[in-house]
Protein backbone atom coordinates (compact mmCIF):
# COMPACT_ATOMS: atom_id res chain seq x y z
CA UNK A 1 0.00 0.00 0.00
CA UNK A 2 1.36 3.53 -0.78
CA UNK A 3 1.83 5.70 1.74
CA UNK A 4 0.25 9.04 0.66
CA UNK A 5 1.52 11.43 2.52
CA UNK A 6 2.63 14.77 0.89
CA UNK A 7 4.07 17.80 2.69
CA UNK A 8 2.58 19.96 -0.17
CA UNK A 9 -0.13 18.70 0.04
CA UNK A 10 -0.73 19.20 3.51
CA UNK A 11 0.98 22.68 3.58
CA UNK A 12 -2.26 23.46 0.89
CA UNK A 13 -5.01 21.82 3.63
CA UNK A 14 -3.67 23.74 6.11
CA UNK A 15 -3.52 27.39 4.97
CA UNK A 16 -7.19 26.47 3.03
CA UNK A 17 -8.94 26.04 6.65
CA UNK A 18 -6.37 28.13 8.77
CA UNK A 19 -7.89 30.98 11.09
CA UNK A 20 -11.32 29.86 10.72
CA UNK A 21 -12.26 27.32 13.35
CA UNK A 22 -9.60 27.57 16.14
CA UNK A 23 -7.88 30.34 17.79
CA UNK A 24 -4.85 28.89 18.99
CA UNK A 25 -2.44 28.73 16.07
CA UNK A 26 -0.58 25.31 17.29
CA UNK A 27 -3.42 23.41 17.94
CA UNK A 28 -5.24 24.82 15.00
CA UNK A 29 -2.32 23.96 13.18
CA UNK A 30 -2.04 19.95 15.38
CA UNK A 31 -6.06 19.47 14.41
CA UNK A 32 -5.53 20.32 10.27
CA UNK A 33 -3.04 18.14 10.05
CA UNK A 34 -4.67 15.43 11.66
CA UNK A 35 -7.50 16.52 9.41
CA UNK A 36 -5.59 15.68 6.41
CA UNK A 37 -4.14 12.46 7.84
CA UNK A 38 -7.90 11.80 7.63
CA UNK A 39 -8.46 12.57 4.09
CA UNK A 40 -5.42 10.03 3.39
CA UNK A 41 -6.64 7.21 5.42
CA UNK A 42 -10.29 7.62 3.28
CA UNK A 43 -8.00 7.94 0.01
CA UNK A 44 -7.40 4.24 -0.30
CA UNK A 45 -10.84 1.92 -0.49
CA UNK A 46 -7.81 -0.87 1.17
CA UNK A 47 -7.65 1.31 4.76
CA UNK A 48 -11.79 2.57 4.65
CA UNK A 49 -14.71 2.59 2.44
CA UNK A 50 -17.75 4.84 2.61
CA UNK A 51 -17.36 6.52 5.96
CA UNK A 52 -15.98 3.60 7.72
CA UNK A 53 -12.82 4.16 9.99
CA UNK A 54 -12.60 7.38 11.74
CA UNK A 55 -9.60 9.51 13.55
CA UNK A 56 -9.06 11.74 16.53
CA UNK A 57 -6.99 14.23 18.44
CA UNK A 58 -6.91 14.92 22.15
CA UNK A 59 -6.05 18.80 22.27
CA UNK A 60 -6.60 21.36 25.14
CA UNK A 61 -8.76 24.11 24.35
CA UNK A 62 -10.23 27.38 25.84
CA UNK A 63 -14.38 26.87 25.59
CA UNK A 64 -17.03 29.45 25.39
CA UNK A 65 -16.96 30.23 28.97
CA UNK A 66 -13.14 30.77 28.66
CA UNK A 67 -12.13 27.99 30.92
CA UNK A 68 -9.47 25.95 29.60
CA UNK A 69 -10.11 22.46 29.06
CA UNK A 70 -9.17 19.15 27.76
CA UNK A 71 -11.00 18.35 23.97
CA UNK A 72 -11.20 15.34 21.95
CA UNK A 73 -12.17 16.06 18.60
CA UNK A 74 -13.30 12.95 16.76
CA UNK A 75 -15.20 12.75 13.38
CA UNK A 76 -18.65 12.32 12.99
CA UNK A 77 -20.63 9.53 12.20
CA UNK A 78 -21.47 9.01 8.84
CA UNK A 79 -18.93 11.93 7.37
CA UNK A 80 -16.71 10.89 4.22
CA UNK A 81 -12.99 10.95 5.23
CA UNK A 82 -11.39 11.25 2.26
CA UNK A 83 -13.40 14.41 1.85
CA UNK A 84 -12.93 15.43 5.22
CA UNK A 85 -13.06 18.98 6.07
CA UNK A 86 -11.84 19.99 9.62
CA UNK A 87 -15.67 20.80 10.52
CA UNK A 88 -16.43 16.77 10.37
CA UNK A 89 -15.20 16.69 14.02
CA UNK A 90 -17.50 17.09 16.79
CA UNK A 91 -15.24 19.12 19.58
CA UNK A 92 -15.96 16.73 22.99
CA UNK A 93 -15.34 17.09 26.87
CA UNK A 94 -12.39 14.76 26.87
CA UNK A 95 -12.91 14.58 31.54
CA UNK A 96 -16.37 13.56 30.55
CA UNK A 97 -15.84 10.89 28.46
CA UNK A 98 -13.03 9.49 30.31
CA UNK A 99 -15.48 9.65 33.45
CA UNK A 100 -17.83 7.06 31.31
CA UNK A 101 -15.01 4.36 31.79
CA UNK A 102 -17.31 3.46 35.01
CA UNK A 103 -20.67 3.00 33.66
CA UNK A 104 -20.49 -0.61 32.38
CA UNK A 105 -22.67 -1.31 30.10
CA UNK A 106 -23.66 2.18 29.24
CA UNK A 107 -25.90 1.73 26.69
CA UNK A 108 -26.37 3.52 23.02
CA UNK A 109 -29.92 5.91 23.83
CA UNK A 110 -27.54 6.53 27.25
CA UNK A 111 -24.08 7.08 25.30
CA UNK A 112 -26.03 9.41 22.87
CA UNK A 113 -27.54 11.84 25.50
CA UNK A 114 -24.09 12.14 27.06
CA UNK A 115 -22.57 12.46 23.72
CA UNK A 116 -24.94 15.36 23.14
CA UNK A 117 -24.37 16.56 26.93
CA UNK A 118 -20.53 16.66 26.15
CA UNK A 119 -19.96 18.82 23.33
CA UNK A 120 -17.75 21.55 23.66
CA UNK A 121 -19.00 23.37 20.48
CA UNK A 122 -22.15 23.35 19.27
CA UNK A 123 -23.11 21.11 15.98
CA UNK A 124 -26.05 18.93 14.88
CA UNK A 125 -23.60 16.26 13.86
CA UNK A 126 -23.45 12.97 16.28
CA UNK A 127 -19.78 11.86 17.23
CA UNK A 128 -18.14 8.56 16.05
CA UNK A 129 -20.19 5.45 17.81
CA UNK A 130 -16.48 4.59 17.85
CA UNK A 131 -15.65 7.92 20.09
CA UNK A 132 -15.68 6.26 23.41
CA UNK A 133 -12.60 4.28 22.27
CA UNK A 134 -11.09 7.11 20.97
CA UNK A 135 -11.41 8.83 24.11
CA UNK A 136 -10.18 6.02 26.57
CA UNK A 137 -6.79 5.15 24.42
CA UNK A 138 -4.33 7.31 26.15
CA UNK A 139 -2.41 8.91 22.92
CA UNK A 140 -2.74 12.55 21.44
CA UNK A 141 -3.96 10.87 17.86
CA UNK A 142 -5.78 7.70 17.33
CA UNK A 143 -6.48 6.48 13.72
CA UNK A 144 -8.68 3.73 13.55
CA UNK A 145 -9.17 2.26 9.88
CA UNK A 146 -10.75 -1.85 8.04
CA UNK A 147 -7.98 -2.64 6.07
CA UNK A 148 -8.13 -5.58 3.62
CA UNK A 149 -4.84 -6.76 4.24
CA UNK A 150 -5.49 -8.02 7.79
CA UNK A 151 -9.18 -9.20 7.54
CA UNK A 152 -7.45 -11.54 4.50
CA UNK A 153 -5.51 -12.75 7.44
CA UNK A 154 -8.44 -12.82 10.57
CA UNK A 155 -11.44 -13.60 8.51
CA UNK A 156 -10.87 -17.31 8.92
CA UNK A 157 -10.50 -20.44 11.16
CA UNK A 158 -7.80 -19.58 13.39
CA UNK A 159 -7.54 -16.39 12.20
CA UNK A 160 -6.01 -14.16 15.00
CA UNK A 161 -3.36 -16.83 15.90
CA UNK A 162 -2.37 -16.26 12.01
CA UNK A 163 -2.29 -12.79 13.29
CA UNK A 164 -0.37 -12.94 15.93
CA UNK A 165 2.09 -14.69 13.92
CA UNK A 166 2.40 -12.15 11.63
CA UNK A 167 2.86 -9.13 13.85
CA UNK A 168 4.46 -10.88 17.06
CA UNK A 169 4.13 -8.63 20.31
CA UNK A 170 4.27 -5.10 17.79
CA UNK A 171 -0.15 -5.41 17.47
CA UNK A 172 -2.60 -6.65 19.77
CA UNK A 173 -5.16 -8.63 18.41
CA UNK A 174 -8.55 -8.58 21.07
CA UNK A 175 -11.78 -10.45 20.01
CA UNK A 176 -14.75 -9.02 18.18
CA UNK A 177 -16.34 -6.50 20.81
CA UNK A 178 -20.02 -4.69 20.18
CA UNK A 179 -19.56 -1.11 19.23
CA UNK A 180 -19.82 1.57 21.75
CA UNK A 181 -18.74 1.16 25.56
CA UNK A 182 -17.97 -2.87 25.21
CA UNK A 183 -15.46 -2.19 22.04
CA UNK A 184 -14.08 0.82 23.82
CA UNK A 185 -12.94 -0.88 27.15
CA UNK A 186 -12.17 -4.38 25.13
CA UNK A 187 -9.97 -1.80 23.35
CA UNK A 188 -8.52 0.00 25.75
CA UNK A 189 -7.87 -3.34 27.97
CA UNK A 190 -5.86 -4.79 25.58
CA UNK A 191 -3.58 -0.97 25.28
CA UNK A 192 -3.36 -1.38 28.65
CA UNK A 193 -2.12 -4.91 29.02
CA UNK A 194 0.37 -5.10 25.73
CA UNK A 195 2.19 -2.39 27.07
CA UNK A 196 4.55 -1.46 23.60
CA UNK A 197 2.61 -2.41 21.24
CA UNK A 198 1.91 -0.11 18.22
CA UNK A 199 -1.44 -0.76 17.96
CA UNK A 200 -4.72 -3.16 18.50
CA UNK A 201 -6.58 -5.10 16.27
CA UNK A 202 -10.20 -5.88 16.54
CA UNK A 203 -10.94 -9.40 14.87
CA UNK A 204 -13.88 -8.96 12.17
CA UNK A 205 -13.70 -5.29 12.52
CA UNK A 206 -10.56 -3.15 11.95
CA UNK A 207 -7.15 -1.70 13.17
CA UNK A 208 -6.72 1.07 15.80
CA UNK A 209 -3.39 3.01 16.43
CA UNK A 210 -2.32 5.65 17.92
CA UNK A 211 1.08 8.28 18.58
CA UNK A 212 2.06 11.99 19.42
CA UNK A 213 1.60 12.66 15.75
CA UNK A 214 -0.68 12.89 12.87
CA UNK A 215 2.05 11.75 10.60
CA UNK A 216 3.77 9.22 12.45
CA UNK A 217 -0.08 7.10 13.36
CA UNK A 218 -0.38 7.66 9.73
CA UNK A 219 2.41 6.18 8.78
CA UNK A 220 2.32 3.52 11.00
CA UNK A 221 -1.04 2.29 9.66
CA UNK A 222 0.60 2.38 6.24
CA UNK A 223 3.40 0.22 8.09
CA UNK A 224 0.83 -2.66 9.59
CA UNK A 225 -0.72 -3.05 6.36
CA UNK A 226 2.85 -3.60 4.05
CA UNK A 227 3.72 -6.09 6.92
CA UNK A 228 0.43 -7.85 6.60
CA UNK A 229 0.56 -7.78 2.67
CA UNK A 230 3.71 -9.28 2.69
CA UNK A 231 2.80 -11.91 5.65
CA UNK A 232 -0.18 -12.72 2.88
CA UNK A 233 2.09 -13.34 -0.09
CA UNK A 234 4.51 -15.85 1.68
CA UNK A 235 1.91 -18.29 2.53
CA UNK A 236 1.69 -21.07 0.56
CA UNK A 237 -0.79 -20.33 -2.58
CA UNK A 238 -4.08 -22.23 -3.74
CA UNK A 239 -5.40 -20.48 -6.68
CA UNK A 240 -9.25 -20.82 -7.44
CA UNK A 241 -9.74 -23.11 -10.05
CA UNK A 242 -10.48 -21.75 -13.73
CA UNK A 243 -13.90 -22.41 -15.02
CA UNK A 244 -16.00 -20.85 -18.07
CA UNK A 245 -14.54 -17.76 -19.67
CA UNK A 246 -17.46 -15.16 -20.13
CA UNK A 247 -16.13 -12.42 -22.46
CA UNK A 248 -16.93 -8.95 -21.27
CA UNK A 249 -19.46 -8.71 -24.65
CA UNK A 250 -21.52 -11.47 -23.31
CA UNK A 251 -21.65 -10.51 -19.79
CA UNK A 252 -23.05 -6.90 -21.11
CA UNK A 253 -25.32 -8.50 -23.37
CA UNK A 254 -26.93 -10.94 -21.00
CA UNK A 255 -26.91 -7.97 -18.60
CA UNK A 256 -28.88 -5.74 -21.19
CA UNK A 257 -31.21 -8.85 -20.85
CA UNK A 258 -31.89 -9.76 -17.09
CA UNK A 259 -31.51 -5.80 -15.95
CA UNK A 260 -35.39 -5.14 -16.57
CA UNK A 261 -36.55 -8.35 -15.29
CA UNK A 262 -33.95 -7.42 -12.01
CA UNK A 263 -35.47 -3.99 -11.33
CA UNK A 264 -38.78 -5.62 -11.62
CA UNK A 265 -38.30 -8.40 -8.80
CA UNK A 266 -36.50 -5.74 -7.18
CA UNK A 267 -40.24 -3.75 -6.72
CA UNK A 268 -39.18 -1.46 -9.71
CA UNK A 269 -39.48 1.77 -9.11
CA UNK A 270 -36.25 4.08 -7.97
CA UNK A 271 -33.53 1.31 -8.48
CA UNK A 272 -30.44 1.78 -9.09
CA UNK A 273 -28.01 -0.89 -10.79
CA UNK A 274 -24.17 -1.72 -11.22
CA UNK A 275 -22.51 -4.39 -12.75
CA UNK A 276 -19.26 -5.88 -11.45
CA UNK A 277 -17.92 -7.98 -13.81
CA UNK A 278 -14.16 -7.06 -13.99
CA UNK A 279 -11.91 -10.14 -14.83
CA UNK A 280 -11.54 -10.80 -11.46
CA UNK A 281 -14.92 -10.73 -10.47
CA UNK A 282 -16.12 -13.01 -13.44
CA UNK A 283 -13.02 -15.48 -13.00
CA UNK A 284 -13.97 -16.11 -9.11
CA UNK A 285 -17.74 -16.75 -10.24
CA UNK A 286 -17.50 -19.02 -12.58
CA UNK A 287 -14.87 -21.01 -10.63
CA UNK A 288 -15.47 -24.60 -9.52
CA UNK A 289 -14.72 -23.28 -6.00
CA UNK A 290 -17.41 -20.08 -6.32
CA UNK A 291 -19.05 -22.06 -3.25
CA UNK A 292 -16.99 -20.00 -1.44
CA UNK A 293 -19.48 -17.30 -2.48
CA UNK A 294 -22.66 -19.52 -2.14
CA UNK A 295 -23.26 -21.70 0.35
CA UNK A 296 -23.09 -20.43 3.36
CA UNK A 297 -22.80 -23.53 6.03
CA UNK A 298 -25.61 -24.30 7.81
CA UNK A 299 -25.47 -23.06 11.04
CA UNK A 300 -28.60 -20.84 13.15
CA UNK A 301 -26.62 -17.86 11.16
CA UNK A 302 -28.10 -19.22 7.26
CA UNK A 303 -30.39 -16.50 7.38
CA UNK A 304 -28.43 -13.91 8.33
CA UNK A 305 -25.15 -15.47 5.69
CA UNK A 306 -27.39 -15.58 3.56
CA UNK A 307 -28.45 -12.22 3.30
CA UNK A 308 -24.76 -10.89 3.31
CA UNK A 309 -23.91 -13.16 0.55
CA UNK A 310 -25.25 -12.76 -3.33
CA UNK A 311 -28.41 -13.87 -4.12
CA UNK A 312 -27.68 -16.80 -7.30
CA UNK A 313 -29.22 -17.28 -10.48
CA UNK A 314 -29.22 -21.28 -11.49
CA UNK A 315 -31.47 -20.26 -14.62
CA UNK A 316 -30.33 -20.35 -18.56
CA UNK A 317 -30.18 -16.82 -19.51
CA UNK A 318 -31.06 -17.64 -23.21
CA UNK A 319 -35.13 -18.77 -22.41
CA UNK A 320 -37.81 -16.51 -22.94
CA UNK A 321 -37.90 -13.41 -21.37
CA UNK A 322 -41.44 -14.58 -19.26
CA UNK A 323 -39.88 -17.66 -18.09
CA UNK A 324 -36.83 -15.52 -17.05
CA UNK A 325 -38.95 -13.19 -15.31
CA UNK A 326 -40.79 -15.74 -13.58
CA UNK A 327 -37.60 -17.19 -12.39
CA UNK A 328 -36.20 -14.06 -11.07
CA UNK A 329 -38.86 -12.83 -9.45
CA UNK A 330 -39.87 -16.19 -7.22
CA UNK A 331 -36.12 -16.19 -6.47
CA UNK A 332 -36.20 -13.11 -5.00
CA UNK A 333 -39.51 -13.28 -3.28
CA UNK A 334 -38.00 -16.88 -1.59
CA UNK A 335 -35.04 -14.59 -0.50
CA UNK A 336 -37.62 -11.64 1.40
CA UNK A 337 -39.98 -14.50 2.43
CA UNK A 338 -36.90 -16.61 4.22
CA UNK A 339 -35.09 -12.81 5.81
CA UNK A 340 -38.61 -11.56 6.73
CA UNK A 341 -39.41 -15.07 8.80
CA UNK A 342 -35.86 -14.89 10.32
CA UNK A 343 -36.42 -11.01 10.92
CA UNK A 344 -40.02 -11.95 12.82
CA UNK A 345 -38.31 -14.98 14.82
CA UNK A 346 -35.96 -12.23 15.72
CA UNK A 347 -38.47 -9.42 16.94
CA UNK A 348 -37.84 -7.41 14.12
CA UNK A 349 -41.52 -6.77 12.27
CA UNK A 350 -42.64 -4.25 9.77
CA UNK A 351 -39.34 -4.15 8.26
CA UNK A 352 -39.65 -2.45 4.69
CA UNK A 353 -39.53 -4.83 1.62
CA UNK A 354 -36.33 -2.88 0.68
CA UNK A 355 -34.31 -3.63 3.84
CA UNK A 356 -35.08 -7.83 2.96
CA UNK A 357 -34.25 -7.49 -0.89
CA UNK A 358 -30.52 -9.57 -1.67
CA UNK A 359 -28.09 -6.63 -2.28
CA UNK A 360 -26.53 -8.42 -5.12
CA UNK A 361 -27.84 -11.07 -7.67
CA UNK A 362 -25.29 -12.79 -9.42
CA UNK A 363 -25.27 -14.98 -12.56
CA UNK A 364 -21.94 -16.45 -14.02
CA UNK A 365 -22.31 -15.49 -17.64
CA UNK A 366 -23.19 -11.94 -16.23
CA UNK A 367 -21.89 -10.79 -13.19
CA UNK A 368 -22.43 -9.40 -10.15
CA UNK A 369 -25.32 -7.03 -10.21
CA UNK A 370 -25.54 -4.76 -7.04
CA UNK A 371 -28.53 -2.09 -6.49
CA UNK A 372 -29.00 0.60 -4.27
CA UNK A 373 -31.89 3.20 -3.54
CA UNK A 374 -29.34 5.74 -6.20
CA UNK A 375 -26.90 5.64 -7.99
CA UNK A 376 -24.61 6.17 -4.63
CA UNK A 377 -25.60 3.97 -2.81
CA UNK A 378 -25.53 1.27 -5.82
CA UNK A 379 -21.75 2.17 -6.21
CA UNK A 380 -21.54 1.85 -2.44
CA UNK A 381 -22.95 -1.79 -2.35
CA UNK A 382 -20.53 -2.37 -5.46
CA UNK A 383 -17.81 -1.72 -3.80
CA UNK A 384 -18.35 -3.69 -0.53
CA UNK A 385 -19.35 -6.90 -2.49
CA UNK A 386 -16.09 -6.67 -4.92
CA UNK A 387 -14.66 -6.21 -1.11
CA UNK A 388 -15.73 -9.18 0.18
CA UNK A 389 -15.45 -11.34 -2.79
CA UNK A 390 -11.41 -10.16 -2.74
CA UNK A 391 -11.42 -11.18 1.01
CA UNK A 392 -13.14 -14.66 0.65
CA UNK A 393 -11.05 -15.20 -2.59
CA UNK A 394 -7.84 -14.21 -0.79
CA UNK A 395 -8.48 -16.66 2.08
CA UNK A 396 -9.43 -19.57 -0.05
CA UNK A 397 -6.21 -19.07 -1.88
CA UNK A 398 -3.92 -18.70 1.11
CA UNK A 399 -5.62 -22.43 2.39
CA UNK A 400 -7.60 -20.53 5.06
CA UNK A 401 -11.53 -21.24 5.74
CA UNK A 402 -13.79 -18.02 5.41
CA UNK A 403 -15.59 -17.42 8.76
CA UNK A 404 -17.74 -14.79 9.38
CA UNK A 405 -18.75 -12.45 12.18
CA UNK A 406 -20.74 -14.38 14.73
CA UNK A 407 -24.41 -13.77 13.77
CA UNK A 408 -25.60 -12.05 16.93
CA UNK A 409 -23.17 -9.58 16.32
CA UNK A 410 -24.06 -9.34 12.81
CA UNK A 411 -27.71 -8.91 13.73
CA UNK A 412 -26.68 -5.84 16.53
CA UNK A 413 -25.00 -4.41 13.48
CA UNK A 414 -27.43 -4.14 11.31
CA UNK A 415 -30.56 -3.86 13.75
CA UNK A 416 -29.77 -1.42 16.65
CA UNK A 417 -30.50 2.09 16.98
CA UNK A 418 -27.48 3.92 16.85
CA UNK A 419 -26.76 2.19 13.57
CA UNK A 420 -29.91 3.22 12.20
CA UNK A 421 -30.09 7.00 13.27
CA UNK A 422 -26.97 7.21 11.19
CA UNK A 423 -28.61 5.50 8.64
CA UNK A 424 -31.20 7.61 8.30
CA UNK A 425 -28.97 10.80 7.45
CA UNK A 426 -27.19 8.91 4.49
CA UNK A 427 -27.83 5.66 2.19
CA UNK A 428 -30.29 3.40 3.66
CA UNK A 429 -28.30 0.36 2.18
CA UNK A 430 -25.09 0.90 2.43
CA UNK A 431 -25.39 0.86 6.46
CA UNK A 432 -26.79 -2.24 6.51
CA UNK A 433 -23.93 -4.14 5.08
CA UNK A 434 -21.26 -5.13 7.45
CA UNK A 435 -18.20 -3.23 7.03
CA UNK A 436 -15.56 -6.39 7.50
CA UNK A 437 -17.98 -9.01 8.24
ZN1 LIG B 1 -14.68 0.53 12.80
Amino acid sequence: MKNLWNDTDEQTYISRYRGKYYTHPDTEKEILRQAYATTLLGADSALTMHGGGNTSIKVNIVDEAGKEKHALYVKATGTPLNLFEPEYFVVMDLDGLEGLKSRVGLDDADMASEFKRLRLARTDRLPSIESLMHAFIPAKIVDHSHPEALLKITNRAGGADLLTECFGKDLAVTPYARMGYDLASAVSESVRRNVGCGGVFIVHHGLVVWGDGAREVYDLTIEIVNRAERFLASMPSKPIRRGAEVSAAESERNYQKAAPLIREALGGGDVSLILLNAPDVMELINSPDASILRNPPLTPDYPMLRRILPLWLDVDLHGGIDELSSYIKAAVDKHVKEYGDYLGKRGVSDQPIIDLLPKAIVHPRMGAVCFGTDEAAAAAVGDFTRQAFSIRRAIFESGGVYRCLAEEYLFDMQYRGYQRDKAAGESKIKSQLPPSA
